[in-house]
């Protein structure tokens, strides 16, 4: 009989009873169907799931469970746990930059769509079967999100007019993508790309049957939830006004904003110095924290004692250290903790679903990759 593992009512209940000694993540996958399928009800086109923010097999076979067909895949292990979880999902390979061997691995798993970004690039993806759908991707110097993913990847506009025309020329479906930069908070930001994604249509004189709008969509950070549906809002607008009667067939690829509020992570502090000023935790920026580091402290945070009650006191900013035994495992100073914390209480991080298990090391031992499955998350004393 295949093992099914236990589920837990609540991150506090799991934590009085088990006492975890090492970073842990508990999963709701109430929590992430919740979210699939405001997505799904809420954007005017197909919903993808990009994968490199949490390629768990349960994640991805939850989504699966949840409606979701298609899976924005950057490298061949990413489409093998794809196919894993889903013998018939639809695979976009959005990482435009490609070994010869990387675009074998993708014409064997039966990738539908690619994305390019350069001539020279196109021109290694000649195997790539006529039936295929190529995105040329396309950037623009746009602000809104927390970092830009414009310096990496993405043609210029003028670029991208003629790459299209080549893509259509060759034979392929023609579409255009772009990614306006991870938790973008600004709707603007969209709104500017699809105009710009009709300008590049014209100059072309290319149709599009698709226009990818990317990730991007930020997640909670704190504790106001985003307004999804008016971000949804103004991109069906934009497509509209922009696009008229021949609007393509729009298509999104959340990875953060899709799976980052289904999970909670729980460090134990290990030590404190300075009367508590200084804290030590068993998890830092090489294990689940390192998405902290790069976009800033989050605003939620609880304390659980070990029998799974939530500390009360007044908060106080701490300097916190993550496990390792180097000085540059250290959260953004400040992170506001309650004043009766203690060394063997359990810090609570909510929202940490992305970029966290997908993105630890094992650096000095450490690292985190245990995850148990609870039906709540948020506040749920011990009983
Ligand atoms: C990383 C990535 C995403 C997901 O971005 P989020 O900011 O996590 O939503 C979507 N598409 C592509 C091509 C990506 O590289």
């Amino acid at each position: 009989m295949q093992q099914i593992p236990p589920l837990w009512l609540s991150p506090e209940s799991h934590l009085a009873r088990s006492a975890p000694d090492h970073p842990i993540l508990y999963f709701s996958p109430r929590v992430l169907h919740e979210v699939a399928r405001r997505f799904r009800s809420g954007f005017p086109g197909l919903v993808t799931y990009a994968v490199k923010a949490n390629p768990h097999p349960a994640v991805l076979s939850n989504l699966v469970a949840a409606g979701i067909t298609a899976f924005d895949v950057a490298s061949p292990a990413e489409m093998e746990a794809v196919r894993a979880a889903s013998p018939d999902a639809v695979m976009h390979y959005n990482n435009p930059m490609r070994s010869e061997a990387e675009i074998a691995a993708g014409i064997e798993h039966g990738v539908a769509s690619w994305s390019v970004d350069e001539l020279s690039e196109l021109e290694k993806l000649d195997a790539v079967p006529r039936s295929c759908e190529l995105a040329v991707r396309f950037a623009l110097p746009v602000a809104g999100a927390a970092y830009d993913f414009g310096s990496k990847f993405g043609a210029a506009p003028e670029e991208a007019v003629e790459l299209l025309k080549q893509v259509a020329a060759k034979g392929w479906t023609p579409a255009l993508c772009f990614h306006p930069g991870t938790q973008c908070e600004d709707e603007a930001a969209w709104v500017e790309y699809i105009h710009a994604a009709k300008k590049i249509v014209d100059e072309a004189g290319v149709q599009i049957a698709r226009l990818n709008v990317g990730g991007g969509f930020a997640a909670n950070r704190d504790g106001e939830a985003p307004d999804l549906e008016k971000v949804f809002a103004a991109i069906e607008k934009a497509a509209d006004k922009a696009f008229g009667a021949d609007r393509p067939i729009l298509i999104c690829e959340p990875g953060r904003a899709m799976v980052s509020e289904s999970f909670t992570l729980a460090a134990r502090i290990k030590g404190m110095r300075k009367d508590g000023e200084v804290v030590f935790l068993n998890d830092g920026i090489y294990g689940g924290l390192v998405d902290i580091r790069d976009m800033g402290l989050p605003g939620r945070v609880e304390v659980v004692s070990s029998d799974g009650k939530h500390r009360a006191g007044d908060r106080q900013p701490r300097v916190v250290f993550g496990p390792t035994c180097d000085s540059l495992d250290r959260l953004p100073d400040g992170l506001p903790l309650p004043c009766d914390a203690a060394t063997g209480d359990y810090v609570l991080f909510p929202g940490l679903g992305a970029y966290s298990s997908a993105m630890s090391t094992q650096f000095n031992g450490y690292g985190l990759s245990d995850v148990a499955t609870v039906i709540e998350l948020a506040g749920q004393p011990a009983s």
